[in-house]
Parts: C-alpha cells; sequence; structure tokens
C-alpha cells in the first residue's frame, strides 16, 4: 500500500468544494456519469483503430444506490487507469490563484468545475469518502484501488478487479443521504443523463404482476442515445421531430414548426428549436430551451446565449464551443457566443422565410400563433426585424393575409393623404369599433386588425423604419380627417354659432374623473352622423404603450383618456339646434357680448397706452381699471356660459344625441345607460 498527499498547489480543495458548490451538489452525479461514458466511448475509438485488441463487452454504465452500506456506485467498462494514470489526472490538481476566481465564480458550479478540471472531486460535495476501483485496458494492467476520505491524504493499492473499466464508490454524507433515494437518482440521471451517447442503467425495469410491482431481468435504461438533434435532417421525418417533442415536454400541445440546427463551421452547434403553440402572451414561458454540451444537459437557462425573443422557444441546443466556465455577463461578450447567437436568429428567420414560401396557406393558418414570437423579435433584435419583413403578416378585418409589401401597394392608392403619407388604418375590436370600420371601408378603405398588445408597437417601430407611412386607428377621427386628402370642407356657422355649440355640447357631456371630453366642429356631410366619437391617436398608443413598459411612460398611463365629440355641422339636428338657439338666445347673449366688447376695447386701449411704459410709470388709477374690467369681463363670460347650459340642459335633445354617440361606441354604461332609456321613452 502506498499514501500521498493529493497535489493541491496552494490551497485544500476540500473545504472550497463543500462551501461553493453547495447549492449545485446535485451536478456530482452528472460529472461522474459523464466520466463514465468518456471512458465508454474512448475504450470504443481505441478498439476502432486497433489499439484495443480486447471484446467490447458491455457498453452500459451502471448506477447502482446500496442504502444500507449507505454508498453509490458508478460503473463503467471504459478504458480503466492504472496507478500512474491515478496519480496524474486524480492526484494532481492544479488549484493556483483558487481564492480570487472562487470568488468571482461562487455561485457558478458549472465555471468552477470547468476551470479546474474538478469533475471527478465534485464527488466530495456529498460524500465522506470515495473509493476508485479501476482496471486498465491496457495489456497486463494490474487493477488499483485508490480511496480518499475527503482530506488532502489518499491511500493507493492494487487490488483484485476482473473486468477492465472503473467502479466510483461514493461512501454518501449522512447531510446527504437524500441522494441514495431511488426517487432522487433517477430525478437527477433523466434531467442530466437523458440524452448521453452511452446507455445508463439504474437498477432494473419494473412492472406490475399479481397486482405487486416487481422488478424483471431488463435494465432500467434511463436516456435515449441518440436524440433526434444528433442526426442528420435528412434522416428524419415529421413524425420523427413531433415524437422528440413529446419526449422533452410530454404534456404541451404540438408545436408549430421546427428549426433544426445543424453547423460544424465556425463553430460546432446541433439542435432542434420548435415554435410552441401559445394562445396568448401569458402562456409564454421563458427558459423552455435545454442547453446541452456533447449530450450532457447543462441548463435551461438559455439567456444570453440566444437573444431574448428566441428564449420563448422550446427545444435543444447543443454546443460544445458555448464557454460554460464563465459567468453571464462574459458569455453576452464572448465572440463565439455572439456568433452562434447571430447564426440562430438567421436561421431561424430564414426557415420561417422558406416555410412561408413553400406553403404559404400553411403558414397563414398558424399565424396566429406565430405572430406574437414574430412581433418581440422585430421589436427587439433589428436584424431579424429586416428579415422577418417579408413575412411578417398584415390581417385585415376580413381576415385576409398580406406582408408589408402587398400591403402597401394595395392601400396606397384610396389611403395616401394629401402630405403623401401612406395611412395604414386599423382596429383594435372589431365589436367595438364596427361602426368606424363599416364607415371607413365603405369609403373604400382597408382595416388592418391589431387585436394584440406588440401591434402597436411594432406599428410605431414601421412608422419609424419607414418614411411616410403612418398608423391610425380607425376611431381616432372623423373619416375625412383619418386621411386628409384636401382642405377640410368649410363649417358654415359664424364664430359666435361655432363658440354657442361647443360651450353647450361641453356643458352635456359626461363628466368622469377617467375621461376627458373636447368638443370639435366638422362639416361631414349631411348623411354622416350627426355626432361622432374620437380618441386622439397619439395619447391612446401613449397610454397602450405605458402599460407594457412602464417607467418613463408611466406618466402617459396616469393620464385620462382624452376623447373629441365631433359635432357634423351639416347634419339636420345640429342645425336645428343651432337655429333653436339663436332664436332663444340672440337677444339674451347680444348685449352680454355688447358688454365684453366694451370692456376688452377699454382694456386694450390702456395696455396700448402703457405698452412702453415701465411698471412705476403706469398710472395706478389706469391699472386699477384694467383689473376691474378684465374682472368684469370673465364675469360677463361667465354668464354667457352659464345661459347655454341652461339651455342646453332644457333641450333633451342635446343630451340625447351624445349618449347616442356613447352608445355607439360601447361607452354608455350604468346610469347613464338607465338615465338614456328613461329620456327615449319620454322624448318617444
Ligand atoms: P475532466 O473530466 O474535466 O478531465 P475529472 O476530474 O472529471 O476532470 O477527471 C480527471 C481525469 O480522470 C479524466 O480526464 C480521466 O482521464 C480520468 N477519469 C475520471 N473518471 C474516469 C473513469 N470513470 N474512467 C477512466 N478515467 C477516468
Amino acid at each position: 500500500m502506498q499514501q500521498g498527499n493529493i497535489g493541491v498547489t496552494s490551497e485544500n480543495i476540500f473545504p472550497v468544494i463543500k462551501k461553493f458548490l453547495y447549492s449545485d451538489h446535485e451536478i456530482f452525479l452528472r460529472e461522474l456519469v459523464s466520466n463514465a461514458v468518456d471512458a465508454t466511448q474512448k475504450l470504443k475509438t481505441l478498439s476502432s483503430v486497433g489499439e484495443y485488441k480486447g471484446e467490447l463487452k458491455n457498453p452500459t454504465v451502471y448506477v447502482k444506490a446500496d442504502k444500507s452500506a449507505g454508498t453509490l456506485t458508478i460503473s463503467d467498462s471504459g478504458i480503466g487507469m492504472t496507478a500512474d494514470e491515478i496519480d496524474k489526472y486524480i492526484n494532481q490538481i492544479a488549484f493556483s490563484g483558487a481564492g480570487e476566481f472562487l470568488d468571482k465564480y461562487k455561485d457558478n458550479a458549472n465555471a468552477i468545475i470547468g476551470h479546474f478540471g474538478l469533475g471527478f472531486y465534485s464527488a466530495f460535495m456529498v460524500s465522506k469518502k470515495v473509493e476508485i476501483f479501476t482496471k486498465s485496458y491496457k495489456e497486463g494492467a494490474q487493477a488499483v484501488h485508490w480511496s480518499c476520505e475527503g482530506n488532502p491524504s489518499f491511500e493507493i493499492e492494487d487490488c483484485n478487479k476482473e473486468q477492465i473499466g472503473t467502479d466510483i464508490v461514493l461512501h454518501i454524507d449522512d447531510d446527504s443521504k437524500e441522494f441514495l433515494e431511488d426517487s432522487k437518482i433517477q430525478e437527477l440521471l433523466t434531467k442530466y443523463c437523458k440524452f448521453l451517447p452511452v446507455p445508463i442503467a439504474f437498477g432494473k425495469k419494473k412492472e406490475w404482476k399479481d397486482g405487486k410491482e416487481q422488478e424483471t431481468a431488463e435494465d432500467n435504461v434511463i436516456n435515449n442515445t441518440t436524440p433526434a438533434w444528433i442526426k442528420k435532417p435528412a434522416d428524419l421525418k415529421e413524425e420523427d421531430y413531433t415524437a422528440f417533442y413529446r419526449e422533452l415536454y410530454p404534456y404541451a400541445e404540438e408545436p408549430l414548426f421546427h428549426i433544426h440546427l445543424n453547423v460544424d463551421y465556425p463553430f460546432n452547434l446541433t439542435g432542434i428549436l420548435y415554435f410552441p403553440k401559445v394562445k396568448n402572451t401569458i402562456e409564454l414561458q421563458k427558459n423552455k430551451i435545454q442547453l446541452y454540451c456533447n449530450q450532457v444537459f447543462v441548463t435551461d437557462s438559455v439567456e444570453g446565449i440566444v437573444p431574448d425573443f428566441l428564449t420563448l422557444l422550446h427545444g435543444v441546443i447543443d454546443s460544445p464551443d458555448i464557454p460554460l466556465n464563465v459567468s453571464r455577463s462574459y458569455l453576452q461578450s464572448d465572440s463565439n457566443v455572439k456568433k452562434i447567437s447571430a447564426h440562430i436568429t438567421k436561421k431561424v428567420s430564414d426557415s420561417l422565410m422558406d416555410i412561408f414560401k413553400k406553403d404559404r396557406k400553411e403558414f397563414e393558418k398558424k399565424w396566429e400563433s406565430l405572430k406574437i414570437f414574430i412581433s418581440y423579435g422585430m421589436l427587439t433584435e433589428d436584424k431579424f426585424y429586416d428579415r422577418a419583413l417579408g413575412f411578417n403578416l398584415f390581417t385585415t378585418t376580413d381576415g385576409d393575409h398580406y406582408t408589408y409589401e402587398e400591403y402597401k401597394k394595395l392601400v396606397e392608392g384610396a389611403q395616401t393623404d394629401k402630405d403623401g403619407n401612406v395611412i395604414f388604418l386599423y382596429a383594435a375590436n372589431k365589436d367595438a369599433q364596427y361602426s368606424y370600420i363599416e364607415a371607413a371601408k365603405a369609403k373604400g378603405y382597408s382595416v388592418l386588425l391589431f387585436n394584440d398588445e406588440l401591434d402597436v408597437h411594432l406599428a410605431s417601430k414601421l412608422e419609424q423604419k419607414n418614411e411616410k407611412t403612418r398608423y391610425v386607428r380607425v376611431d381616432s377621427d372623423t373619416i375625412d380627417r383619418l386621411i386628409v386628402k384636401e382642405d377640410a370642407a368649410k363649417i358654415d356657422l359664424t364664430d359666435e354659432q361655432k363658440t354657442a355649440m361647443t360651450k353647450i355640447f361641453s356643458s352635456q357631456a359626461p363628466k368622469t374623473e377617467k375621461e376627458d371630453y373636447i368638443v370639435s366642429l366638422s362639416a361631414m356631410g349631411a348623411d354622416a352622423q350627426p355626432i361622432i366619437i374620437t380618441q386622439n391617436e397619439f395619447m391612446r398608443r401613449m397610454k397602450e404603450m405605458s402599460r407594457l413598459q412602464g417607467g418613463m411612460m408611466g406618466f402617459y398611463g396616469d393620464m385620462p383618456n382624452s376623447y373629441t365629440l365631433v359635432l357634423n355641422t351639416d347634419h339636420k339636428l345640429i342645425k336645428d339646434i343651432v337655429e333653436k338657439e339663436g332664436a332663444e338666445l340672440d337677444s339674451k347673449v347680444a348685449p352680454l357680448n355688447d358688454e365684453i366688447a366694451a370692456c376688452k376695447k377699454q382694456v386694450d386701449e390702456l395696455k396700448a397706452k402703457h405698452k412702453d411704459l415701465k411698471e412705476e410709470e403706469k398710472p395706478e388709477v389706469e391699472k386699477d381699471i384694467i383689473r376691474t374690467q378684465e374682472a368684469r369681463e370673465s364675469e360677463l363670460e361667465k354668464q354667457k356660459t352659464e345661459l347655454y347650459s341652461t339651455f342646453a340642459a332644457s333641450e333633451p335633445k342635446i343630451k340625447q344625441l351624445i349618449d347616442l354617440a356613447l352608445l355607439a361606441n360601447g361607452m354608455l354604461k350604468g346610469e347613464a345607460l338607465s338615465e338614456f332609456v328613461k329620456r327615449s321613452v319620454n322624448l318617444l
């Protein structure tokens, strides 16, 4: 027997292993099984080049738990190790400058293990003692036994072992007993080893017999050694991709599309990405993509490795070229990772373009589910935006789909305004905005359906990227002003009449905290509705965006909704009110107006006189007159407003017209609605 100290250069690694790797300590199993798989594959390689002449018996890696002995054993029939190799590969650990590194990466076990080649030693995270029984494939090799009790001293001696290969025996620590439980081991093997290239067996398959679960003679193999992503796309059928998806996500709905990634230059990358079927944003889940390194599961957090919008996809990425032994922030600046990320983005957009071109009908059918990914991608990745413009679809309220270019061509003729802007009209809700959509269609316009919360954001992006195009919601203005073709038709009222109508209708507009109403006038033709309610595009869009973004935009979110009541001065009912107002109020308003004019005149004259004087040079008496006259003027204005309100209140038709417009927009509710009904009955 020989004794010695493990060649740790500066520090004792054992406390480090326990302390720093504690949070991730389950990965010891992945590390040991990976080593066993490597050893098995190496022997196969040696055999194929004729360096190993013996028989390749059983390439399976066995994992066994013995609860009574408190041991977990990982056995392989791989290349094994000689005593010299143990000394070289196990006893000598390069471990200098550890303090600084550990400080930086204490939360990242992958980094620590990768950096120090500590895979084997991760066994000490869960063991008080680790033994190796190994026999090298080399001819006449002597089997050796190594053991170590979690301190720098180890023992090594010859032993009897028939088969070549290695058994690693872990004497599980008292505080890690969970790793002796079948269910825990099964869980970990399934998580980390599901797709390893060599069969991993854990106990025997069980079956129900005579009312009991009984062991069969068959090994319980955990893994699928040839997962779909390592095969050539040409060798796979559609069903194979679906079956593999099932294997990854047993409970998910069928995916929409898959994309097979297969690159070997300038980096190595394989994988399959799936577009999941989702009905709304809430169902979207990040971190469903699994990242593998040579078929060993590493993580399901791919942030930083693929662009954000692609973290919504499902599937597998396998690449030995993604540096895992670095921090996340470093990862994003790594040039290989940048290339990989750019490649995946390009591959995704190319595949979508392909599918779109090959089978547009099918693509359109799946568009509703697909749209969210595309919008998100276009909004967050400029490179993707450029590529996706060719297959990003616009859907009209009639359910037809167009690409951007197709749609622009379609509407350009009818929907270009007098300044040469192409106006894309859209509705957010087909039912709520029904009358506006109909009015637009009657004018020969097309209306898009933007019913997703990302649509407005994408519209803003499209406006920025494409000059002379604007997106306008159908209810954001009257039909003539949505797309202004020529200067507006002249309103056939005097200024005094305009003021009167504005004041009269303002006095009857709903007064709530959440809504603001302003009144405006427009000559829309005798056949158009008497009143139309519009909502300013800019304010509404800002509010919508603020809901998603918060922050600075939160300011808009808190503002009331601002609506405009547009009176159609060509409509008979409005004309009637103008006339009636004139008959009833002209005689009362005229003296007020005269007095207001007199006040104004006096004030204006005095102000003109004071124009070039310093403040102290202006006579006090005159300043007093200005003050009293201005006060008088506003008092008179108030009286006028009151005259208008009293008139408006005595004319139920005014409130009725406003309510009808609200009703058409689905905005008349509760008490206001029941009052409307009562008033309607009275008017009848
Ligand atoms: P790494 O695998 O990153 O090199 P490890 O600490 O896991 O680091 O292993 C160190 C070395 O010990 C391996 O490179 C390999 O040469 C040897 N080794 C570990 N486990 C086995 C095994 N089951 N069979 C043969 N050799 C092994």
